[in-house]
């Protein structure tokens, strides 16, 4: 028998639950047939996102053929693709880790619907979360909208263990046809690639964990929200695209910490990400939380559309420091630390009054960890529209959460270059600078940097108002 081994967020050969399966499932006579398809709505739109996900793709590719069990690509409309493997591989089932949201989740309905017509077996698995969508649910089987209840049960729960991959029967068992196939279109999109990325791969993946465990782990709880320390583990893009499985990363927090030492860091890492399976959930019971918000009273708020305020926000030069750093840093690399998607969230839509769904689709193209669940999570949650989101009248001060966590200016002044001599007292909020100051470092306000684009103050009111009279 062949089965194919379907390919997609999870861009690894390690702990791989389909892969695991399909080699359990094998015997020496039978076949493995690695595969990978390359959608149309790629040839639509190549983000940052879409260049990461093939820089990390190319790396698959690398390592399954020096192992001897390459990949293949299929390419086109979904449907006819698999026609034609069908057509050319005597392919008797096909193994995949399933989606449970967005764009993934609708493409795994239609093709099921595929494969039961042409009578091609199914195994599909729960791979990208600890807990699935439906697995942490309420005494009464509803599902949890608040996330501390959520964490308490999601934390009781045994958690999966790590799939090991028989590599050996792998190499065995792999058909190698490449040229059936072809690469034409993998090549294209390849050769779209161009910007470079710290760390991509399983191997960069594995030693960035390795890494983060070995110290800032433990330091976790204290330094994760300061964006001038190297404190958060950058998991985030590997994750998204299954570089590294997320049972490997949970797994070995047990194995390399020293829970002796401390406990809070690693406990404080381990909510973060429970939060990335609840934001799945989430996404799950709430398919259309990419358009609309999710509490109803809030579906009419009257957003701000003012195209020229936008481009300032995504520029970096509203002249609040902190958050111009933040979108600089975000257009320059990539990423962007979490306590600056909180503030530059917040800035968007309650200093601003911008629609949050704007500032949602600037991440997806901008953002290398772009997630669906956790970005419309983290801007609903900013909105104050979202589950268990901030409240309306708790609005962040921008200049307060840069004296809070960056206090020295060292954050800023590494994305904004015109601050560089600014002293401490004034990086928080530039325009205090008296004008012989602003001569003697260098940086005339309204010239070489921007002054407050709004008035904090006038538009915390504002915002808390629009939200009390849609209440
Ligand atoms: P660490 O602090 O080391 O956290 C470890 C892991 O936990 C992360 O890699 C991530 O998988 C998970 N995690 C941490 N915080 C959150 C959170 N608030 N929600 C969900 N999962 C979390 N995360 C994305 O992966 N993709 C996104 O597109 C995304 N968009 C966001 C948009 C906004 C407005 C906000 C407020 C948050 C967003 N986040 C997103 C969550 C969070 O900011 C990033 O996961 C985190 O900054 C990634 O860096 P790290 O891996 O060093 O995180």
């Amino acid at each position: 028998a062949t089965r194919a081994v379907w390919f997609r967020r999870d861009l690894r050969l390690n702990d791989h639950t389909a892969l695991a399966k399909a080699l359990e499932h094998t015997g020496e006579d039978d076949q493995i047939f690695l595969m990978f398809h390359i959608h149309p709505v790629l040839n639509e739109e190549f983000t940052v996102r879409h260049d990461y996900f093939f820089q990390t793709l190319e790396s698959l590719v690398n390592d399954s053929k020096k192992l001897g069990a390459p990949i293949h690509f299929l390419e086109g409309d979904l449907k006819e693709a698999f026609q034609h493997l069908i057509e050319t591989i005597n392919i008797d089932s096909i193994y995949f880790n399933i989606d449970e949201t967005g764009f993934g989740w609708k493409r795994d309905q239609e093709v099921l619907e595929f494969f039961k017509q042409q009578n091609i077996k199914t195994c599909t698995f729960m791979d990208h979360h600890l807990h699935g969508a439906n697995e942490v649910t309420k005494k009464d089987g509803g599902y949890y909208k608040v996330f501390t209840p959520y964490y308490k049960s999601w934390k009781s729960l045994q958690k999966p263990a790590v799939q090991k991959v028989d590599y050996d029967l792998l190499k065995k068992t792999a058909v190698d046809q490449t040229s059936v196939f072809g690469t034409e279109a993998y090549d294209s999109l390849i050769s779209k690639t161009k910007h470079s990325f710290e760390g991509v791969g399983e191997q960069d993946a594995e030693e960035r964990l390795a890494q983060f465990l070995d110290a800032a782990i433990y330091d976790y709880d204290k330094e994760r929200d300061f964006p001038a320390i190297d404190g958060t583990s950058q998991m985030s893009r590997f994750l998204r695209t299954g570089a590294i499985s997320i049972r490997t990363v949970y797994h070995q927090i047990h194995e390399e910490v020293d829970f002796r030492k401390n406990t809070e860091g690693a406990e404080t890492y381990i909510s973060e990400l429970a939060w990335r399976d609840f934001y799945n959930m989430i996404y799950h019971f709430y398919p259309n939380a990419s358009d609309e918000e999710m509490v109803e009273k809030y579906k009419g708020l009257p957003w701000n559309n003012d195209e020229d305020v936008f481009e300032q926000w995504k520029e970096g030069q509203t002249g609040f420091p902190l958050i111009d750093a933040a979108m600089r840093q975000l257009n320059e690399s990539g990423w962007m630390h979490n306590r600056l998607r909180m503030a530059v969230a917040s800035f968007l839509t309650k200093d601003l009054l911008m629609d949050w769904r704007k500032g949602e689709r600037y991440f997806a193209e901008r953002l290398m960890d772009y997630d669906p669940a956790s970005n419309i999570g983290g801007w609903q949650w900013a909105a104050s529209t979202g589950t268990d989101p901030v409240p309306y009248f708790r609005v962040f001060n921008p200049t307060r959460q840069s004296e809070r966590f960056d206090p020295h200016g060292r954050f800023i002044k590494e994305w904004i270059p015109e601050l560089e001599n600014v002293q401490k007292k004034y990086i928080h909020d530039p325009s205090k600078m008296p004008e012989e100051e602003q001569e003697k470092v260098g940086c005339i306000i309204g010239k070489d940097y921007p002054g407050p684009i709004v008035n904090h103050k006038t538009m915390r009111e504002r915002a808390i108002e629009m939200f009390k009279e849609e209440k």
